[in-house]
């Protein structure tokens, strides 16, 4: 039976003959449903004419995106440890070659997921290492279309993967996480930062927004919290959720910055 997925989000639901009447996630504030309406695709047409591209981001760092684009684009990232691999957000499709690929650099400990944008087909990579856990923060539960037994569902602030510390933030989504590396960057260490921290185009800046497709801001005390839990963490990299959006140094000073000019822009 088919496990259909979204052509505009690239969420993948559970088996069902009939495609789902309606995606949760698109029908949000925070998404929207396409003028020609919802539509749907399966992985296996998706690797007919689509594959996994591989950037070298950094040393042990990889991003992994579908070519051509798919869905909102999502790209995610490939961490090498040597306690163990994480994979940071998702996308739609998984394939031989890719699986072939990760498992020669040391296959996966983790898959970590900054927000229900990312969710795509995160069951289907774990089933392809081993059932390796989905790390989802417990407050954006309901938004998971297909649950699986991978999908582990964490509370609290933090949550330490290893070398690595998951951070939640809030603001965008409830749950919205952040990845914390501090080896990366020549040890001076590299923030994932999803959308909750959003790198902008001139790639020295960040911003924060609610929805960024139906541009609603978030409000003040939202901004402060954010900030204030990536603070106590060191990183001059900051991986954003979109291609190219990289601010390659001086991270840390980046969101400070940022997040004044947003404060005095709403008036606060
Ligand atoms: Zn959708
Ligand atoms: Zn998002």
């Amino acid at each position: 039976m088919p496990r259909f997925i979204c052509n505009a989000c690239g969420t993948q639901f559970p088996e069902s003959t009939e495609p789902p009447t309606a995606c949760p996630i698109c029908e949000d504030e925070r998404q929207y449903v396409p003028a020609g309406g919802q539509s749907w695709t399966e992985m296996a047409a998706l690797g007919c004419d689509h594959e996994i591209g591989w950037t070298e981001e950094a040393d042990r760092l990889f991003s992994l995106k579908m070519r051509p684009a798919f869905a909102i684009a999502q790209r995610a990232f490939l961490i090498l440890h040597p306690d163990g691999n994480i994979l940071w957000d998702c996308v739609s499709l998984i394939d031989a070659a890719t699986v072939r690929r990760i498992e020669g650099l040391g296959g996966l400990a983790h898959i970590a997921i900054s927000h229900p944008h990312y969710y795509s087909c995160m069951a289907e990579w774990s089933a392809a290492f081993g059932g390796v856990p989905v790390h989802i923060h417990e407050d954006d539960a309901k938004w998971v279309q297909r649950d699986d037994a991978a999908v582990k569902f964490w509370s609290g602030e933090r949550l330490p993967l290893g070398a690595a510390t998951m951070i939640r933030c809030g603001g965008h989504f409830a749950g919205a996480s952040v990845l914390s590396c501090p080896w990366l960057s020549g040890g001076r260490g590299a923030l994932f930062s999803g959308d909750t921290i959003q790198v902008v185009p001139d790639r020295h800046h960040v911003s924060f927004m609610y929805s960024y497709p139906n541009l609603i801001p978030l409000a003040a005390a939202e901004i402060t919290r954010i900030v204030d839990a990536v603070r106590p963490f060191a990183f001059d990299a900051i991986y954003g959720a979109f291609e190219g959006r990289t601010i390659a140094r001086d991270g840390k000073a980046a969101v400070e910055r940022s997040a004044e000019r947003y404060l005095r822009a709403i008036g606060r």
